[in-house]
């Protein structure tokens, strides 16, 4: 029997660990990622040229960066990297690709599939959060990690997650001035939560020197925060925010960092037919699988935080996992002592995710008392009120009907960043059940590529 044509979306740790199980099995899979080099979000690599030292990047993930790193680089020549390659579809057995720097677009296609696509931020909007100079957690952090870059000289950063805390860390570590951490967790959720999170030891102990350090060099922090608007005309000048205690209070600064944690990039699940299931606590529509990472699509196979956010370290092990699962269904089965182990691991991800979910709850909350005016999708300039009044005025109550009728994630980024917020407002304009306004349908092309990089059909 030939070799399947197997193809994997994503050289992140899912990617990375996928693909090497297939090398070990004999097979030469196809890797495709938009990203320049491999590594994905967490193990994002430097540009050529720059020279920073692991642990200078990675602090204490170096060791686990590097390990993934050099699992990649000894694929080369056993596997087909197409790096700076975007997957804008998925359509009939085959990934649509189109080249980041322009050129040919081409088809690959594939007997079977690894989406393992990672994860992006989690945005509420809030008054002013359009302004120059707010950028999410993850790109501060994107530009700190990748070229050495701070958003700014004096910086909020708010929102929750583990994420905060780490950021704000590293950009005082590399010598920028953290002006606060707003955190929009009441200490006694944490406190509440507190039993969860010590089942996932390393990661709290990780949390609490992060906080430690933060406080000893002088860091304010204030828990429990609300966003009240974010001031600057040209570009942001301060944050001003509600203490837990109702005060507001000012804080000036020239760059804004927030994030409410992580969602999954589930589009291409999507336009493969994936079935999705509702996750009640993010308020996300999550492609399903089964343990191993089999989706409800014959040939299509979930890991990493695309499936489900659960952070790197179980990322790899799922990665692994959907490639044990591709051996399997295509009769070249692995042993079953590994198997068993990283569905073990993969379990602990399970309660490991849902600790943090209650450490650090999305304050979906927020989003019933935002002014009318303030934006909501930056794309098309739809503001909440615009939202409010297509359930009121036009009884769109379903977010795609509400996206054709107000333009709600219409825009360059496919309702990614909106998409999850402007279905919580309809809810609750409408008096509903989050789960009823739905989830925008994924639409090809995922992310914007050139008119003349279409495909026409011959
Ligand atoms: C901005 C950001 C910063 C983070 N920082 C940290 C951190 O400091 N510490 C921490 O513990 N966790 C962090 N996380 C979470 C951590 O990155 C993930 O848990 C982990 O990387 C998941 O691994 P993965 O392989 O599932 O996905 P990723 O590492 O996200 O890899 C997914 C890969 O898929 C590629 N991809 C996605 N869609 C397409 C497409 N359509 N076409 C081609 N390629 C595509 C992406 O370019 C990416 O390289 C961060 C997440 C984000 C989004």
């Amino acid at each position: 029997m030939a070799d399947p044509r197997i193809v994997i979306v994503g050289a992140g740790p899912a990617g990375t660990r996928a693909a090497e199980a297939f090398v070990r099995h004999g097979l030469r899979p196809v890797v495709i990622d938009e990203a320049q080099r491999s590594g994905g979000q967490i193990y994002r690599r430097q540009p050529p040229g720059f020279s920073r030292p692991a642990k200078a990047v990675y602090g204490f993930e170096a060791g686990r960066a590097e390990g993934v790193h050099g699992a990649f680089d000894a694929l080369a020549g056993s596997i087909d990297h197409r790096p700076e390659t975007l997957v804008w579809n998925i359509q009939a057995g085959a990934v649509h690709t189109a080249p980041a720097g322009g050129g040919a677009v081409g088809r690959v296609e594939y007997d079977a599939l690894i989406l393992a696509t990672g994860a992006c931020d989690r945005v509420i909007p809030f008054p002013g959060w359009t302004t120059a100079g707010v950028y999410t957690l993850g790109a501060a952090q994107i530009a700190l990690k990748y070229q050495a870059c701070a958003i700014g000289g004096r910086v909020v950063f708010m929102g929750t997650g583990p994420l905060l805390y780490l950021v704000a860390y590293q950009y005082a570590k590399a010598g920028a001035k953290v002006a606060a951490v707003l955190d929009t967790t009441t200490f006694a959720t944490k406190l509440g939560a507190l039993r969860r999170l010590l089942a996932v030891p390393q990661a709290f102990l990780k949390g609490l020197y992060y906080l430690g350090w933060l406080r000893r060099h002088g860091v304010a922090i204030h828990e429990g925060v609300t966003p009240v608007r974010a001031e600057g005309e040209q570009a942001v000048t301060a944050m001003v925010f509600r203490t837990a205690r109702g005060q507001e209070r000012r804080i000036e600064c020239d760059a804004v960092g927030f994030g409410y944690g992580l969602q999954s990039e589930t589009q291409l699940a999507d336009l493969v037919g994936c079935s999705f299931v509702y996750e009640p606590h993010s308020r996300q529509w999550l492609p399903e699988a089964d343990a191993d990472g089999r989706s409800s699509v014959a040939g299509v196979y979930l890991a990493g935080d695309g499936r489900r956010v659960r952070g790197a370290d179980f990322a790899e092990m799922a990665g692994e996992l959907a490639a044990l699962a591709v051996l399997h269904d295509v009769g070249r089965p692995a042993a079953g002592d590994r198997l068993a182990e990283l569905r073990r691991g993969l379990d602990r991800g399970l309660r490991w995710g849902g600790a943090l979910q209650a450490v650090f709850p999305v304050p979906h909350r927020f989003l019933g008392d935002l002014p009318a005016e303030t934006v909501l999708c930056r794309c098309e300039g739809v503001t909440v009120g615009d939202a409010r009044r297509a359930v009121d005025d036009l009884d769109a109550r379903e977010i795609n009907r509400a996206k054709a009728l107000s333009r709600i994630g219409m825009g360059r980024c496919q309702g990614r960043y909106c998409g999850l917020s402007a279905a919580t407002i309809l809810a609750e304009t409408a008096g509903a059940d989050p789960s009823t306004a739905m989830r925008l349908r994924g639409q090809a092309p995922v992310k914007p590529i050139p008119l003349t990089q279409q495909e026409v059909p011959s």
